[in-house]
């Protein structure tokens, strides 16, 4: 098994790096006032945008979610500006 980050040999079991980026939504986002007066519009609106597009796309449009194994080095040396 190869590291995802190096490309190194992983030995052992390796270390296992999850990245999830979700929009971060929040009951408050969801109040009559904020959708507006014409409710039974914007359901519709939604509706036919989610007839149009696929499944994957619109999961894609909320969360993303990676797994990978990554080396013991990797692991060490990881941080948010090794993202970059
Ligand atoms: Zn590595």
């Amino acid at each position: 098994m190869k590291c995802k980050v190096c490309g190194k040999k992983i030995k052992g079991r390796g270390y296992t790096l999850k990245l999830i980026s979700y929009y971060p939504y929040r009951k408050t986002d969801i109040k009559i006032e904020n959708i507006g007066v014409d409710i039974n519009k914007e359901i519709k609106k939604l509706i036919n945008l989610v007839k149009k597009r696929r499944k994957k796309e619109i999961e894609e449009d909320i969360v993303k979610f990676f797994k990978a194994k990554i080396c013991y080095d990797c692991h060490k040396n990881l941080s948010i500006e090794s993202l970059k």
